[in-house]
């Protein structure tokens, strides 16, 4: 359960995430949370940098799709312009909507990767289907109570990811 919580690689941006890298990562498809992974909630359609970026993992030939626990009418909006594969009302983590997400991408979860900025729901609905888990921190966070309490939370979960980074890269360099 506790592992299931630590990301396997913190980004700076969902820029950071290239043809290159996923290939490195043996990554063939992305499923992606939209808020304030890739858009602060109040910005209702991608802008032109976000729309060169899916095209790069397009000619790439990476399968994406987008899995939001928002509400189906934002979702569409949001993806309007991009005519991805997309799943509002997902209920992350839990794993119904996820799974048919990656099935009617025809990946198996080993070669497949989740993209978001909260752990108990974006990196956790990834792990549970033992797909790989890749975060960012939120583009701008809300300041209400709840968020700032799970954003507490998540806390010890990133320490272990620094921890295990840094471990590696001593390994690396010994
Ligand atoms: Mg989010």
């Amino acid at each position: 359960m506790l592992a299931r919580l630590i990301p396997d690689r913190h980004l700076a941006t969902y820029r950071d995430v290239t043809p290159a890298l996923l290939a490195a990562d043996g990554i063939r498809a992305l499923l992606l949370d939209i808020d304030n992974t890739l858009a602060p909630y109040e910005v209702a359609e991608p802008d032109d940098e976000l729309r060169a970026w899916f095209a790069a993992l397009a000619k790439a030939g990476v399968r994406v799709a987008l899995v939001s626990n928002n509400h189906p009418e934002r979702v569409a909006l949001f993806n309007r312009t991009l005519g991805l594969p997309a799943y509002p009302d997902a209920h992350k983590p839990l794993r119904r909507t996820v799974r048919r997400a990656l099935d009617e991408l025809g990946v198996p979860p080993a070669e497949a990767a989740f993209m978001g900025d909260q752990l108990f729901t974006d990196v956790l609905a990834g792990k549970n289907l033992g797909m790989r888990a890749y975060t960012v921190p939120p583009i701008r966070d809300k300041r209400d109570l709840f968020t700032r309490f799970k954003r507490l939370l998540e806390r010890p979960f990133m320490r272990a990811y620094r921890r295990r980074e840094s471990k590696k890269n001593k390994e690396n360099q010994a």
